[in-house]
């Protein structure tokens, strides 16, 4: 028996209690006599796998939510119902959309340099990949039903909410992640599972105990299948309102300066590479992990991946379950826009060039892509995503609990 234990057993003193308690247990910083709380584990503490899951559900309800639908514009309002009673003040970006000259194959699979996407080198077992245009490969008749109105150009508009900072609200972080998709599916993972993660972030910030020194905003984008269009807006239409006070005097930031964009974009499935028959494991395999991704062709490469090692080093604190990875070729979301602006990364299940490009996800774009494909441990790899970018974020915007 360790002495200390003797001790508590034959003496009931509370003072030579305490002294045991605190050589036996995992000793905690005190200040004040009270044990330091890092406020930021209290708001990782506060994400919640069911919670998460019930946000991805909510989300496809709404099918795959494809642009230029009436689907997808009430899930825009679903979303932004949301954010409100969060306590997340929403606005919304208004554009058009009117669609190029199709151009097949752009932008997907290996380029002329026989690199993938991104630039990655693809290696291994290869699967096909494309989108689903096909109502018919759907088999649920009701979900085809609820997926059939077709896409029209015309005005477009996307939702996020703002935490505004107390001591620098002129400095954001935007948060991001796109609520349209397309296949003939529920856009489940692709990327309800990104959507779901913002959302949760931006209920979790909106806490009525927490504050941020510096503002996070969560953009919920739209268009980005077509093309990255909702995100591109949003750079073009705000990106010279940065920083500018409105009105003057007020300590009001319409645009606060941004300080990194952080995009999730397919968040839940790293069952690995296909096997040689093209068969895919049932299960996420053990070594899953989040891609954390910056594009090193990227004007602001540097900060860029300063960046993705400080969301490296929040998932070593407090991720839960699974590890990150970070990788140079961010490619092919909504982040790609802010990339040659501020220091911008996409995090991922895979990375979207070498991986995804090689058929990682056989649900990506395809009528499969549906919640109820997906398994806890694939709903917690996204949870774990977004421990590792709220774990940053609260850190990075300086984030303290309200006693
Ligand atoms: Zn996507």
């Amino acid at each position: 028996m360790r002495p200390c234990f003797a001790a508590v057993l034959s003496s009931c003193r509370a003072a030579l209690l305490l002294s045991c308690l605190v050589g036996v247990l995992p000793s905690p910083a005190f200040t004040q006599g009270q044990p330091a709380v890092d406020p930021v584990q209290v708001l990782v503490d506060r994400l919640d796998l069911e919670k998460y899951k019930a946000t991805v559900k909510g989300l496809t309800r709404f099918g795959d939510r494809r642009q230029g639908t009436d689907r997808n514009r009430a899930a825009v309002d679903w979303i932004e119902a949301q954010l409100k009673s969060y306590g997340c003040p929403t606005d919304r970006i208004k554009y058009v959309y009117d669609p190029p000259p199709p151009n097949p194959g752009g932008g997907r699979g290996r380029g002329n340099t026989g690199l993938a996407v991104g630039g990655g080198r693809p290696r291994g077992v290869r699967a096909p990949t494309g989108v689903n245009t096909d109502p018919m490969k759907q088999p649920d008749e009701t979900l085809r039903a609820l997926n059939m109105q077709p896409s029209t150009p015309g005005p477009r508009e996307m939702v996020y909410c703002t935490k505004v900072g107390t001591t620098r609200p002129d400095e954001m972080y935007i948060v991001g992640a796109h609520m349209d998709g397309h296949g003939w599916g529920e856009a489940a993972n692709d990327d309800g599972s990104g959507t779901a993660l913002v959302m949760e972030l931006a209920r979790i910030f909106s806490g009525p105990d927490v504050q941020t020194e510096r503002t996070i905003r969560f953009a919920l984008w739209n268009n980005e299948e077509t093309g990255l269009n909702g995100a591109r807006a949003y750079v073009e239409q705000r990106q010279d309102l940065q920083g500018k006070e409105n009105p003057p005097g007020s300590r009001r930031y319409p645009e606060p300066k941004w300080l990194g964009m952080i995009q999730h974009d397919m968040m839940m499935f790293d069952h690995g590479m296909p096997r040689p028959d093209g068969t895919m494991s049932p299960e996420q395999r053990p070594e899953a992990d989040v891609n954390i991704e910056f594009q090193s062709n990227s004007k602001m490469a540097q900060s860029s991946q300063a960046l993705a090692w400080t969301l490296h080093a929040a998932n070593e604190k407090y991720a839960t379950d699974y590890p990150a990875a970070v990788g140079p070729h961010m490619t092919n979301t909504d982040s790609t826009p802010f990339m040659d602006l501020v220091p911008a990364i996409s995090v991922r299940e895979n990375e979207r060039g070498v991986h995804i490009g090689s058929g990682w996800d056989p649900q990506w774009h395809q009528p499969t892509d549906l919640y109820a494909t997906y398994s806890d441990k694939d709903f917690r790899l996204g949870l774990n995503a977004a421990q590792t970018t709220l774990g940053a974020v609260g850190q990075m915007a300086g984030a303290t609990i309200r006693k």
